[in-house]
């Protein structure tokens, strides 16, 4: 391991080579193992290169993580100090938006526009919403006991691994960073390998608005080598993860076996439930944005739409017909709305789902091939036509499985009971939409929906106060403002007596 530091006299963000390595103590490492390409999702070329952090560097990253939080005055910063360095940080993503946002855009292919206005203006307000947040933390006070006080106190928990996935690398792990921060912990982050270049950048924006060294590391690599050797670390002290439900249960399978508390933030497969009574228009805009936003590559999607049989017909043409009309293309045009999916492998596997799905009888609507006409510098990107179904039952596999992509599968209902149960069939629990101006089948879905958030007539939209995160195989625990502060902290009770005590006086013989 050498320390490469190839940054040291530039500004972040100056145009540095598109090289992702891990950052461990507030210094660039050359990782132990092997350099891997990253490609563009854009044109099907390579975007540049990550050094993998093998066990080695994990192991440092955790010790200088481990130092920070046993050795330093960091977990006792003074809350004033602590909000301006939250906001130092927020003002450092909002100057450097442009860079970040272009960085996530080489690796990911999500339009650029999004990325920045969406993505990275959250990743902004999630370290302002903290920042706040601790300005207004409480202690609780018992006095029931007679003649006893127990205050209880909060303090960090120490260490945090922190994992995130590709679909929205800054975004997602922001809010991991910002927390883990906000309350007093160090922390490793590991990103996706196939989407390292902009939390890069972020890392070292951190550390230019003065967090630290050995407070926040980063560790690039594959999951199964750099993100399998920190969840392993026994200086770990708290997981937080972000991913797949299978990698989610090898995670807290390992974690338990440690006693480690941790956060999942896993899969979904949202229903999307369109009443008759629905303000349609509305109802049909949201419905194209909450599958194809984000080029439909989301954990919250909204891809099992569900359409009252009373307005189903004109329902469904519509939405093939604005589909169809979804402008594909290279994701830093900003007149783009779908850009290519993450990987090639990704691409490949979404369009499976679309060519095997009618052998069970779904009816293809539209989509499910690769556009025609693309310029000849993104010919070799990994777009798709986005993809509307029509499923016969609730239990097909279109209907199932989290594609993860442009995939929207339609179904028609005929009573309420009907759509509450199959939208309830599933393995997953995170998000449900529903679109009805009759308040009584409002108040009723809310109630019977299994999922961790319902969206009532809108699209989605994060309260960072209230908890975020799923039901069943969606995940456990929570993140938001509250659901943080839990999870980041550790209660300690303090109990003193109002005036001496008399103990008992064992071992005097009278
Ligand atoms: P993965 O589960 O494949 O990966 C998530 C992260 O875990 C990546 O950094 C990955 O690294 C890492 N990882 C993989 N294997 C291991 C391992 N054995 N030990 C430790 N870390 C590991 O998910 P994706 O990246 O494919 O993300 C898509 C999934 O994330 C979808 O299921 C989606 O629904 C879910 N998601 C959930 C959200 C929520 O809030 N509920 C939000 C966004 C996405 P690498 O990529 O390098 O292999």
């Amino acid at each position: 391991m050498h320390d490469l530091n190839p940054h040291e006299n530039q500004p972040a963000g100056s145009g540095a080579p598109e090289a992702a390595h891990s950052i461990v103590a507030g210094k660039e490492i050359q990782g132990t193992g092997r350099t891997l390409d990253i490609s563009n999702p854009a044109t099907g070329g390579i975007a540049g290169t990550l050094c993998e952090a093998g066990a080695d560097v994990v192991a440092d990253a955790v010790r200088a993580a481990r130092q920070a939080f046993d050795r330093t005055d960091w977990p006792r910063w003074s809350v004033p100090r602590r909000q301006a360095l939250l906001l130092a940080v927020r003002d450092k993503i909002v100057e450097h938006a442009d860079e970040l946002a272009r960085l996530e855009c080489l690796a990911l292919g999500v339009p650029l526009r999004e990325l920045k206005s969406r993505h990275m203006m959250r990743a902004a307000e999630n370290f302002r919403f903290f920042a706040e947040f601790i300005g207004q933390a409480r202690g609780d006070l018992y006095d029931q006991t007679p003649g006893y006080r127990s205050i209880v106190t909060r303090e960090p928990v120490g260490v945090a691994a922190l994992i995130a996935p590709w679909n929205a690398p800054v975004a997602l792990a922001s809010m991991k960073l910002a927390a883990a921060l906000a309350f007093g912990n160090t922390c490793v982050l590991k990103p996706s390998e196939q989407t390292p270049f902009a939390l890069h950048l972020f890392v070292r924006l951190l550390h230019e608005a003065g967090v630290p060294d050995g407070v926040v590391n980063l560790v690039n690599g594959r999951g199964d080598v750099t993100g399998a050797a920190l969840v392993a670390q026994d200086g770990v002290d708290l997981i937080s993860f972000t991913g797949g439900t299978g990698t989610g249960r090898l995670i807290m399978a390992e974690a338990g076996r440690r006693l480690v508390p941790c956060t999942m933030e896993l899969g979904g497969k949202s229903a999307n439930i369109v009443f008759a009574s629905a303000d349609r228009d509305r109802a049909l805009d949201a419905a194209l944005a909450s599958i194809y936003s984000n080029n439909g590559q989301q954990c919250l999607a909204g891809s099992r739409i569900f359409v009252d049989r009373a307005i189903a017909d004109d329902f469904i043409s519509d939405f093939v017909d604005r589909a169809r009309n979804i402008r594909i293309g290279d994701p830093n045009d900003a007149e783009t709305e779908l850009g290519p999916l993450a990987s090639a492998a990704h691409r490949d596997r979404v369009l499976r789902f679309a060519h095997t799905a009618p052998q069970d009888g779904v009816e293809i609507l539209t989509g499910g091939g690769v556009p025609a006409g693309l310029p000849d510098e993104i010919s070799g990107g990994y777009y798709i036509d986005p993809i509307a179904a029509l499923a016969p039952g609730n239990a097909n596999v279109v209907c199932q499985q989290e594609i993860f992509g442009p995939f929207a599968t339609f179904q028609i209902f005929d009573s309420y009971d009907e759509v509450v149960t199959a939208a309830n069939a599933t393995e997953f629990g995170l998000v449900s939409y529903v679109w009805s101006d009759h308040l009584p089948t409002v108040e009723r879905a809310v109630r019977d929906l299994r999922s961790g958030v319902v969206w009532v007539n809108t699209t989605m939209t994060r309260e960072l106060r209230a908890p975020f995160g799923g039901f069943k195989s969606s995940g456990v625990g929570r993140e938001g403002g509250e659901a943080c502060e839990r999870f980041y902290t550790e209660p300690k009770t303090v109990t003193v007596p109002s005036a001496p005590i008399e103990p008992r006086r064992m071992g005097v013989r009278p």
